[in-house]
């Protein structure tokens, strides 16, 4: 994600990377990890980015006059190394949520993280995460922001399979007549009885099916398994803990993860970052996996 610049800010631009910042970027490692660009506070960075190549990555950030102006107001670079491309996503992901930088794009606020599950009539509804639990609900669509872009995704949805805005509970349909877009010929005409309630919920289904979200598989917490070696750097060996796809951290063995899973008095809700982060390697065992077990046992 190409850092966000505020407007206001005016400074004369060059295209050189700047002097003071050269010799620290020549001192980052090349490995993975998370670099952070900081400003005038040694409290609030003004970007964190993550990569498998950090320095290579921190170089190349002066491609447009956001960056120019991103880099201008820099006045150190530091950096975390990760033991591999996953571990730099979740901890990338873990440190925006909790410091957010003035320049990072996606502040990944979850207040109102919602997605959308269908009611006993077939209908779709949005169901937010603060009230029901993501990581182990069967049959649940897509992840959104808000509940409007959930209800922009219907819409789209909709539109795209020829179903009906009345039917799917987006607008009101009055009783025994066709909705405006079955006179367009935008709806196949559930609502005027032109196509059963079933083959309805039919097309909704088929275009639903590919967002479901997939139930956390394990018993409590895993560990996820990195190992990085890079010429001139010591030897980065982590394990990576995770439950309910929410990323609790990261420890140097199998003992000290299990002990940072067992830390936790409560399971950790759902993490929408998690969950597009490590879904697809985990669930393809594209990854090296080990079991922690369920908290509260231990
Ligand atoms: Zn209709």
């Amino acid at each position: 994600m190409p850092p966000r610049v505020p407007r206001s800010s005016a400074a004369k631009l060059s295209y050189s990377y700047p002097q003071h910042l050269r010799e620290a970027v020549a001192d980052l490692p090349n490995g993975p990890g998370v670099y952070v660009f900081h400003g005038d506070s040694d409290h609030l960075p003004l970007y964190i980015g993550k990569s498998v190549h950090i320095r290579t990555r921190v170089l190349s950030h002066l491609r447009n006059p956001d960056e120019a102006k991103l880099l201008h107001q820099t006045r150190r670079i530091s950096c975390i190394r990760t033991a591999g491309e996953i571990g730099a996503l979740l901890l990338e992901a873990q440190m925006v949520k909790q410091q957010q930088p003035l320049f990072n794009h996606q502040l990944r606020r979850n207040r109102q993280l919602c997605t959308v599950r269908l009611d006993a009539q077939g209908r779709p509804e949005v169901a937010y995460a603060r009230e029901v639990d993501f990581a182990h609900t069967p049959q649940l669509y897509g992840l959104f922001v808000s509940p409007r872009a959930a209800h922009d995704f219907l819409r789209a949805v909709a539109d795209a399979h020829r179903l009906c805005y009345g039917h799917l509970g987006l607008e009101k349909l009055s009783t025994g007549r066709a909705c405006f877009r079955a006179m367009l010929q935008q709806c196949a005409g559930v609502c005027a009885g032109r196509e059963s309630a079933e083959a309805h919920e039919q097309r909704l289904f088929a275009a639903l099916r590919a967002l479901q979200l997939q139930c956390w598989p394990y018993e409590g917490a895993v560990g996820l398994i990195e190992t990085h070696e890079e010429d001139g750097w010591p030897r980065l060996h982590q394990v990576h803990v995770v439950q309910n796809w929410c990323y609790l951290g990261s420890a140097p063995d199998e003992d000290s993860a299990r002990d940072l899973s067992h830390t936790q008095r409560l399971a950790p809700a759902f993490d929408a970052d998690g969950y597009k982060i490590l879904c697809k390697p985990m669930l393809q065992g594209e990854v090296k996996l080990v079991r922690l077990g369920a908290l509260g046992e231990g």
